[in-house]
């Protein structure tokens, strides 16, 4: 009897600790770089396509235009074409 009231604590208990734990989701957002033209070294940081494509980025600097970064390329809705 005991034994059974035990296995059905631990059962229930497993329950609810399986239950309390989230399903882990991991959502990557795509960034990429992006640099201004300040000299001698351009300022450089990372921004989502969405972000980018809301307005131009200026660098506080020097108030150039970020433009990304040579080595990054934008997938075909995240180009602009005001460069
Ligand atoms: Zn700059």
């Amino acid at each position: 009897m005991i034994a059974a009231l035990d296995a059905a604590v631990a059962v229930q208990l497993r329950a609810t600790v399986e239950s309390a734990v989230p399903p882990r989701t991991v959502r990557t957002v795509y960034r990429f770089p992006i640099i201004c033209e300040c000299a001698p070294v351009p300022r450089r940081q990372h921004v989502t396509p969405y972000f980018f494509r809301q307005g131009p980025l200026l660098c506080g600097l020097w108030l150039a235009k970020f433009r990304p970064a040579d080595d990054v390329v934008l997938p075909p809705q995240a180009s602009g074409n005001d460069a």
